[in-house]
């Protein structure tokens, strides 16, 4: 469980070229001291309700609402996951190295299975303060995209020391066996096999063997041991639920998710790992989202097409031809796409993100008018994410309401821990806005959470904004 320390500045952003937030890479985050490998938290709405469904028959075991439950996904080849009382996290490395959706809710088991344990306690910073600002980081790499922000770049700076609560969550080998126990009693109470969990922790046991430095980080915080393992597979054995298997529909979408992780990650492996002979689902989708990534955009559309042809109401495929036509500056033409995948899944904030975009990009008043409504209807239900925000103060000033731009740049430094600047727009905005109005008084509330200076507070309670207390 958890991240490696971040001992100094994490890295200034990369170059990030996933836009769209279909497989958004976002904020890339070199963690620091020894610790080359790069971190970037992503976003996808497919992947994210595939593991939301492996997730949650085990939090509803553990007597945790999922809907509580936020879904995370690290881009990074070292294999991790980890549980707080209020998110799942999982590394990519560690889905592309799981078998089965059995193996990875083994995984995902063995993580709540510390909660369950009250291991947590170790993690307080995390799920607490770690956490928020955490999560508000997420889409700065995309932003920075979008706009070729500056502003972005700084706001991660900002944001960056929040890193530094996100300690290195160290489990001893009791704690370790501990959890594999509790995991295995929610795999049982959730009717699940526990035979994943034994097999997926069996194929790293060689690690043992290796020297720390060599271990996958992930058994430098679970030590792994041949006893522990022994003593899980007699305990799973004896499980009544041991021999169900995982059902065709599940061991599809884990065959979808990996592909399109391969096909975004790895392109160059996708497109040898995945034939083009093959006619199966995924080995078709890996391919052309790696053409996509490999900038063969027309290929990429293609091979979409022809998945189109066979699934003409999978929400993804339209989002990814959107994202595509988008990113390789085909706006008008992504508009339709993009449209399409909002009217087959209505409910996903960042497919209207998407589609927002694109709008907003196309510099006719009505489209951009159109653009802001699904934006603001997207934030109504993802009303932290940042790129929304950011997009939605570069509609407002097409529009010329300046007030509301400010209002939603405060909103974006917020969103992404920069407080100060959070203040400075919001104060801006204030001015600009009809006073008394709920947009108004927001930007009011935002200058009194971002940690107003005396004088913006003695501004405020001179105008009786604030009750005339100041300290
Ligand atoms: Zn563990």
């Amino acid at each position: 469980m958890g991240f490696e320390r971040v001992k100094s500045m994490v890295s200034p952003l990369r170059s990030v070229s996933r836009v769209a937030l279909g497989l958004a890479v976002a904020a890339s985050v070199a963690l620091s001291a020894g610790q080359a490998a790069a971190q970037s938290f992503i976003r996808d709405t497919e992947i994210e309700e595939i593991l939301a469904r492996n997730s949650e028959p085990i939090l509803r075991a553990a007597g945790i609402e999922p809907r509580n439950v936020e879904i995370i996904l690290v881009g990074s080849k070292d294999l991790n996951a980890f549980a707080g009382p209020r998110v799942m996290g999982f590394n990519t490395g560690l889905i592309l190295e799981s078998d089965t959706p059995n193996e990875l809710q083994g995984v995902i088991a063995h993580e709540v299975g510390h909660l369950a344990a009250g291991h947590s306690a170790r993690s307080g910073d995390f799920s607490k303060a770690g956490m928020r600002p955490f999560l508000l980081t997420m889409g700065l790499g995309v932003l920075a995209a979008i706009a070729g922000a500056p502003d972005a770049a700084a706001g991660l700076a900002s944001s960056a020391s929040y890193f530094g609560t996100l300690g290195a969550l160290g489990y001893s080998r009791e704690q370790e066996s501990r959890a594999d126990q509790a995991g295995a009693t929610l795999l049982d109470k959730a009717g699940l096999s526990g035979k994943g969990l034994a097999e997926f922790f069996d194929n790293f046991r060689y690690q043992e063997v290796f020297d720390e430095a060599r271990r996958f980080g992930y058994f430098r915080s679970h030590p792994i041991s041949s006893d522990r393992i022994e003593a899980l597979r007699r305990r799973v054995e004896g499980q009544p639920h041991y021999g169900k298997t995982d059902s065709s529909e599940a061991m599809a979408e884990h065959a979808i998710m990996k592909a399109k992780l391969d096909g975004f990650l790895n392109p160059q492996v996708a497109i040898t790992k995945y034939e083009e002979k093959a006619a199966d689902y995924p080995s078709r989708y890996a391919r052309a989202i790696a053409y996509y990534q490999l900038k063969e955009p027309d290929r990429a559309i293609k091979l979409v097409d022809a998945l189109l042809a066979d699934q003409p109401e999978n929400p993804y495929l339209w989002e990814l031809k959107g994202q595509i036509l988008f990113e390789f500056g085909r706006t008008p033409e992504a508009e339709a796409p993009q449209r399409r995948s909002v009217e087959l899944k209505p409910d996903a904030p960042l497919l209207r993100i998407n589609l927002g975009q694109t709008l907003i990009a196309l510099d006719d008043k009505k489209k951009v008018q159109e653009g802001i409504t699904e934006l603001k209807r997207a934030l109504t239900q993802e009303e932290d994410n940042a790129v929304a925000w950011r997009l939605l103060a570069e509609a407002y000033d097409k529009t010329g309401e300046d007030g509301l731009a400010r209002l939603a740049t405060a909103e974006f430094n917020y969103n992404i821990g920069d407080k100060q600047q959070a203040r400075v727009f919001a104060m801006r905005a204030r001015e600009m806005l009809t006073r008394g109005t709920p947009e108004w008084r927001r930007a009011t509330d935002i200058v009194l959470v971002a940690e107003p200076t005396r004088e913006d507070l003695r501004e405020l309670a001179r105008e009786g904004s604030v009750g005339g207390r100041t300290r």
